[in-house]
């Protein structure tokens, strides 16, 4: 068969796969294409300066090493990089990105233990078993929307598998946990529109803990607490969002207790939300904290950069909105908080451009994700750290930029990278632009050094902490 760059590639993909994980997989090494192979040099095309850099920092080894093994000894990588055309009369360069309909995106999740069939219900009032009950969920919360990271992979699947069996597994009660804006909701809502279009005789229910405490409240009022026990023992699926608005409210907490039991030892399935985890919650009946510990606990954590970057072509692609890659990095990048958040970056960010009928481009994106991130508008200049260095080891600033290899002026110059690395949103190649122009290899190589001196010298250490003080100083 005859070597080409592309059999080359693909069988260097086929082992790079096996050594990243699937989301790193597909955002950074999909996008690649191969287009030039020249004896042992490969050449690949990469979509953007951000991208290349980042390849060079995190996968280089790994790269070199898939090369060789493809390539023999001699083999030798090239990039070409995909400028983005930034005065927007052309099109930008387009990426597909991985579809997440494909594929195998549920995986199998163990089950422990399978709960018996369900019991008949002997408490339902008779003219109320016809009552067609409105689950209550946005349709757009759903597992094709949610995408899946290491963030939340547990969650994920515990909950698809919840929405195959509902009340036949292990976790009954399922609790997702999570910080504010990470999909709970979203999450939880999936499961119940997965569920309802599985199983449509089934009697699903989402209700907020707000909502079902003031439900409770107008049911005493109005002399109904048998109506709405009664109500709530009718669901086979009860999804409740928010249970740490329950703490302190001991007679909520104990109507929930009944109906929690009351469904649970009917095989009906539970499914809660809450901010943290239950061992975490304050002001709760024991009893009932000890049943939301008898299912299954899974968190959310905050998305990682590469399902950040997931997340927001999922969002551009549903809006049918397209971004020039260096854009869609750079907002992923920034906004490191919540999805919520990454969400409103995207949305100011494309009203932003329609009220100003203006193509978003870098530097447009960089304005307006501005007012997101106070710390970007604090951010220590290059030349700021290169000075707070420079007098804390009484060095001439001039000198960072020539060729000097003296050791005292290496040093300074290389944690000043290292700290411009860390305190700014410089890309390598600028940094190494503010040093005597001086390439983004040359960058990896100060910061790595300087790591290995941090891991190794408690005295320089102290030094490099005080000096960080310094800039912190002044961005607090
Ligand atoms: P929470 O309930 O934890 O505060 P939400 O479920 O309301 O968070 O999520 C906030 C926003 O982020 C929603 O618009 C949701 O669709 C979106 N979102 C959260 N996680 C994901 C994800 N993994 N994939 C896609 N969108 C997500
Ligand atoms: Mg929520």
């Amino acid at each position: 068969m005859k070597v080409t760059c592309e059999s080359v590639w693909n069988n260097c993909l086929k082992i790079i796969k096996d050594n990243v994980n699937l989301q790193s997989f597909k955002t950074w090494f999909e996008p690649i294409q191969p287009v030039m192979l020249d004896n042992s040099v490969l050449t690949i095309q990469v979509p953007s300066q951000f991208f290349y850099e980042w390849l060079e920092e995190h996968y280089v080894t790994l790269l070199r090493k898939t090369i060789k093994r493809e390539l023999g000894e001699d083999a030798r990588l090239e990039y070409r990089i995909v400028v983005e055309n930034s005065n927007g009369n052309s099109n930008p360069h387009t990426i597909d990105y991985p579809n997440y309909n494909t594929g195998n995106k549920n995986p199998e999740v163990s089950m422990p233990l399978v709960i018996g069939k369900s019991i008949k219900n002997p408490f339902v009032i008779p003219g109320l078993k016809k009552v067609q009950i409105d689950p209550q969920l946005n349709p757009a919360y759903n597992f094709d929307s949610f995408v899946e990271g290491d963030c939340n992979r547990l969650a994920r699947s515990a909950g698809f598998a919840v929405a195959q069996k509902p009340g036949g597994t292990a976790f009954n009660p399922l609790v997702v946990y999570g910080g504010v804006g990470l999909g709970k909701t979203h999450l939880i809502q999936a499961i119940g529109n997965e569920i309802k279009s599985r199983f449509s005789n089934k009697t699903v229910l989402y209700v907020s803990s707000e909502k079902f405490t003031n439900q409770f409240i107008d049911a005493l009022k109005n002399n109904a607490v048998n109506d709405f026990i009664h109500f709530y023992q009718l669901i086979d699926v009860l999804l409740v969002d928010d249970i740490q608005f329950f703490a302190n409210k001991d007679k909520t907490q104990d109507i929930f207790f009944h109906i929690f039991n009351h469904l649970h030892q009917g095989g009906k399935q539970l499914i809660l939300s809450s901010d943290r985890a239950p061992r975490d919650l304050e002001g709760m009946e024991e009893r009932l904290l000890s049943r939301f510990k008898w299912g299954l606990s899974a968190d959310l954590q905050i998305p990682d950069f590469e399902t950040r970057i997931a997340i927001l072509e999922k969002k551009m692609y549903a809006d049918g909105i397209e971004l020039p890659r260096e854009v869609v990095e750079f907002v992923a990048y920034n906004i490191n908080t919540n999805v919520r958040e990454l969400e409103g970056a995207l949305i100011s960010l494309l009203a932003q451009a329609s009220l100003n009928k203006k193509e978003i481009d870098l530097d447009l994106a960089k304005k307006i994700i501005k007012n997101f991130v106070k710390s970007i508008s604090r951010e220590v200049s290059i030349e700021y750290i290169q000075k707070v260095v420079c007098e804390y080891f009484d060095v001439d600033v001039e000198k960072l930029k020539e060729k000097t290899r003296k050791r005292a002026i290496v040093q300074a110059r290389q944690l000043s990278m290292f700290l411009a690395k860390n305190y700014t949103k410089n890309s390598l190649k600028v940094i190494g632009k503010h040093f005597g122009n001086r390439d983004h290899s040359t960058v990896i190589h100060s910061c790595q050094a300087i790591q290995n001196l941090l891991d190794t010298d408690p005295e320089f250490k102290d030094n490099v902490s005080d000096i960080k003080k310094k800039i912190q100083m002044s961005i607090a």
